[in-house]
């Protein structure tokens, strides 16, 4: 596989980063990852704008231009010869050459970046997407900046064990009162009477760029979506429930804590919204 580091296309054998990156000692870093659909990238756009958010947010510099960043994902599709999969970006403070807790200046520390490919036939044909996943529910201790997209990722890897553990699929983060803010790796939802509620965007969760694809579409079918909190009591009795990233696109959840969701298969809702999303973000693709 060839990946990119620094201004380098480079086999992965021979790709390296310092040991004192900010980005491996301490997770000082921002990520995106855009999927693949057909060879073409799904909004690219919404992406590059997260990353300018995150980005500006911390305070750090972005190493190369939108122009710049589009090509280096298409060269990678590209070369890694990608139909269906995605593209990861992460954009790191970079190399101060010592360990320190403050910020190196950014004149003379320049961002790093480095992005790969991971090849993933038929994404859009997960057969989770027919069954429906399960989660359970876990307290959400996640720092108070979920709208940054940082590689501060080990407590949503303890939350993916901890739904394993459990003979499940995912977890769902909650907040007092049982109060759901979202997914270890996605923004959750849930559709009663027809109508779609998902939490309002603020700095407890990611905005998810499926998220803002999918309540545009929905409004766009005349659906009626309501953006305000939700709780697991409510959550287990709705007609249905889904996630959305852009690894997942829209994958229905039919059983939350143990609970089985109306028919504890995939509802109407989920599945329209899902053949939406891949037929727009197709047409849309790059
Ligand atoms: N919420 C969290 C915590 C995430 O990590 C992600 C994706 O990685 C999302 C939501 C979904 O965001 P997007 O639709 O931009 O992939």
């Amino acid at each position: 596989r060839t990946v990119y580091v620094n201004g380098e296309y480079l086999p992965e054998e021979e790709a390296k980063i310092s040991v004192f990156d900010r980005g491996f000692l301490m997770a000082d870093a921002v990520y995106e990852v855009t999927s693949v659909l057909g060879g073409k990238l799904i909004d690219f756009a919404g992406h590059a704008e997260r990353l300018h958010r995150s980005l500006a947010l911390l305070d750090m510099r972005q190493p190369v231009t939108d122009a710049e960043l589009l090509a280096i994902h298409r060269e990678l599709v590209a070369r890694n010869g990608i139909e269906d999969g995605l593209v990861y970006l992460q954009v790191t403070r970079g190399n101060p050459g010592d360990r320190d807790f403050a910020f190196p200046d950014p004149d003379k520390v320049k961002a790093g970046i480095v992005l790969f490919t991971q090849s993933k036939p038929g994404l859009a044909d997960n057969p989770a997407a027919k069954t429906g996943m399960k989660v359970i529910s876990i307290p959400d201790i996640r720092w108070g900046r979920r709208d940054i997209k940082t590689v501060q990722l080990l407590y949503p890897s303890i939350g993916k064990m901890m739904a394993k553990k459990a003979g499940c699929d995912d977890a769902w983060f909650v907040e007092d009162e049982g109060v759901v803010t979202e997914g270890t790796s996605n923004n959750a939802y849930i559709v009663k009477g027809g109508r779609i509620v998902t939490r309002q965007l603020s700095e407890d969760i990611l905005h998810g760029i499926t998220r803002a694809a999918i309540l545009r579409y929905a409004r766009e079918a005349q659906m009626v979506v309501e953006e305000r909190a939700f709780t697991v009591a409510e959550a287990q009795a709705a007609d249905e429930a889904f996630v959305t990233s852009a690894s997942a696109f829209v994958m229905p959840v039919v059983e939350i804590d143990g609970v089985a969701l109306g028919s504890g298969a995939p509802g109407p809702v989920t599945r329209r919204l899902r053949e939406i999303y891949l037929e727009e973000s197709r047409k849309a693709a790059i």
